[in-house]
């Protein structure tokens, strides 16, 4: 049976809960999901590479982009831009493939006005306190930084029911069963045949 269209899903959830962890797990899982590379105007990271973890942008290209339409969402996240370029998104799920956003809670919210039949899946940390010695242990951001994600994590956490699922990441592997779970159950709903 194959579905017209694709799913749209979005995983979302404050920084540091590890949305790319498992969605890096998810990969090894399940090769037939899509994933959607964001453009960013953040500094790239020791050994990320351009095209694969993100479309690293100036401030003027990314703006370029949005005055273009180009992005199907975008977001200002800690003083720096991040979005989805739309094209490649529309084109999966219209060619009848899934395929998975990693955004943050604004991005996902505009996602869910414009594409509402998308899968919302909301990634949560165990403890507010886990998800700060989670962002300490990756050694990429100073305290001020650390401080102002926390607070942005605090914020987004209350918009937690906006969304069609919440998924614990207590545990990697558990966390991506149970996205499989989800993402299958979703295919196999009737609206959607
Ligand atoms: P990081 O700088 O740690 O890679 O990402 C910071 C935050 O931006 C994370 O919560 C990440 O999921 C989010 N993010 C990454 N790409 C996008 C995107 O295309 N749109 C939005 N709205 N958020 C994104």
């Amino acid at each position: 049976m194959k579905r017209e269209k694709g799913l749209l899903i979005v995983l979302s959830g404050p920084s540091g809960v590890g949305k790319g962890t498992v969605c890096a797990a998810l990969r090894r899982h399940d090769t037939q999901i899509e994933y959607s590379v964001s453009a960013t105007t953040r500094k790239p990271r020791t050994g990320e590479q351009e095209g694969v973890n993100y479309f690293f942008k100036t401030t003027e290209e990314f703006e370029n982009m949005i005055a273009n339409n180009e992005l199907l969402e975008w977001a200002k996240y800690v003083d720096n831009y991040y979005g989805s370029p739309r094209k490649f998104v529309e084109d999966t799920i219209q060619a009848g493939r899934d395929v998975i956003l990693e955004i943050e809670v604004q991005g996902a919210l505009q996602v869910k006005e414009t594409f509402p039949e998308g899968v919302f899946i909301f990634l949560m940390p165990p403890s507010l306190k886990e998800l700060r010695s989670r962002i300490e242990s990756r050694g990429t951001e100073s305290k001020d930084l650390i401080d102002s994600r926390m607070t942005v994590a605090r914020e987004e956490i209350e918009l937690m029911d906006k969304y069609d699922y919440v998924v614990e990441n207590d545990e990697v592997e558990l966390a991506v069963e149970r996205i499989k779970s989800i993402v299958t159950a979703e295919n196999c709903k009737k609206e959607r045949l």
